[in-house]
């Protein structure tokens, strides 16, 4: 059956659904393989662990194959009680979600509808929209800095306060942010926070924390206690390796966590994620292996493309966007061809830019070669 351009269900899909478009996932290493026939693709596209998991999750997913047959524990009892002595905290200010995204969902679903507004930056992360138009509720974006006083590209809080009006009921931060790396220093989130109106639900995407080792750089869940219309989201899917298990959660105020749970499907989370994250939660140092192998990597990246004369954005995350000076979607193809699997981001209004996530050092050098060959 063939697909029509013009997609006749569209009438009888809620109204947020003609806004948007699937969001387009880093290439699959296995399609690449598929469509080109090339072997041992490099995947630097979706800002994975190139280190993988823990030891330790990978043996606690091989202990739980003989449980596979049984509904998973759907209240996360462990791994609640985990994370709430390891944020300090209580199990009830914590929801569990399959990856951070459903957790961002869980929000638009519980405080968004028609008629009402979520408002987030110019180059943020591209959920925000899909989770906000999916409920037919009303995306307002805020122009990003354009480098004359913040970094460029980065969140400008002043232009998305002006936005925030008695329609707003969520505005969405990422920090550090997907696609850009950008960062929010702490003085200056911290007196957007305290300016919203309280009745105003704030996310803090902190999906790249454990990467970011700038000392202005905060930690938001220190906050939770004096702004009960704050949620922190966190991910187990980035620094931890597990982005194949779909584990993420947000930190709130109990009764933020309640309503949230009340939407929640019951078993969001599945048994092999909930014991692989619980003991990768406990293995904080391959957590401090993985920043080092970032710290390094991301200086060898930076110095290559100094060295080949291309600008990028100045990134705090585990990814790099580098501007390639032509369309980066051309360059992209090129690199398919050698095996390099990158993202272009022009979907994100960035087209000259590619999104590399920061690999291992053999990894960052074919890369850098591979793109220094496909410029010439
Ligand atoms: C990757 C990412 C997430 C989370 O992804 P999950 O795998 O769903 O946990 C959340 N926010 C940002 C900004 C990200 O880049």
């Amino acid at each position: 059956m063939q697909k029509t351009v013009d997609n006749p269900f569209l009438k009888q899909a809620a109204p947020g659904i003609s806004g948007l478009h699937p969001y387009i996932p880093g290439k699959p290493i296995s399609e690449l393989e598929r469509e080109f026939g090339i072997s041992a693709p490099l995947k630097l596209a979706s800002n994975e662990n190139p280190l993988g998991a823990s030891p330790k999750a990978k043996a606690a997913v091989a202990n739980l194959l003989d449980e596979l047959a049984l509904y998973p524990d759907g209240g996360g009892f462990e791994l609640r009680s985990a994370l709430a002595a390891f944020h300090d905290t209580e199990a009830e200010a914590i929801t569990l979600g399959n990856g951070s995204n459903d957790v961002l969902d869980l929000i638009a679903r519980t405080f968004l509808a028609p008629g009402s507004e979520a408002v987030f930056s110019e180059y943020a992360f591209a959920v925000y929209p899909i989770c906000t138009q999916a409920v037919g509720a009303t995306s307002r974006v805020a122009p990003a800095h354009d480098g004359s006083i913040g970094p460029r590209f980065g969140h400008n809080l002043q232009a998305m306060r002006e936005l925030v009006s008695d329609k707003t009921r969520v505005v969405f931060i990422a920090n550090p942010n997907n696609p850009t790396g950008t960062w929010l220093p702490k003085d200056e989130l911290l007196a957007f926070i305290d300016h919203l109106p309280s009745e105003v639900i704030v996310v803090v995407d902190e999906a790249y924390t454990e990467y970011v080792e700038e000392t202005a750089y905060p930690d938001a869940t220190q906050w939770l206690e004096a702004y009960p219309n704050l949620i922190v989201t966190r991910t187990f899917s980035k620094a931890y390796g597990l982005a194949g298990l779909r584990v993420g959660y947000g930190l709130s105020h109990p009764d933020l966590a309640e309503l949230l749970n009340r939407v929640r499907q019951p078993f969001n989370v599945n048994a092999p994620a909930l014991a692989a994250a619980l003991a990768a939660l406990g293995d904080q140092g391959h957590i401090q292996q993985s920043v080092a192998v970032n710290r390094a990597g991301m200086a060898q990246l930076i110095a290559g493309f100094k060295r080949l004369g291309l600008d990028y954005i100045p990134s705090v995350g585990n990814f790099v966007c580098v501007d390639v000076g032509r369309p980066g979607a051309e360059v992209d193809a090129k690199l398919l061809r050698e095996g390099c699997i990158t993202r272009p981001i022009g979907g994100y209004g960035m087209p000259r830019h590619l999104r590399i996530t920061v690999g291992l050092e053999d990894e960052n050098r074919r890369l850098l070669e591979t793109l220094e060959s496909v410029l010439k």
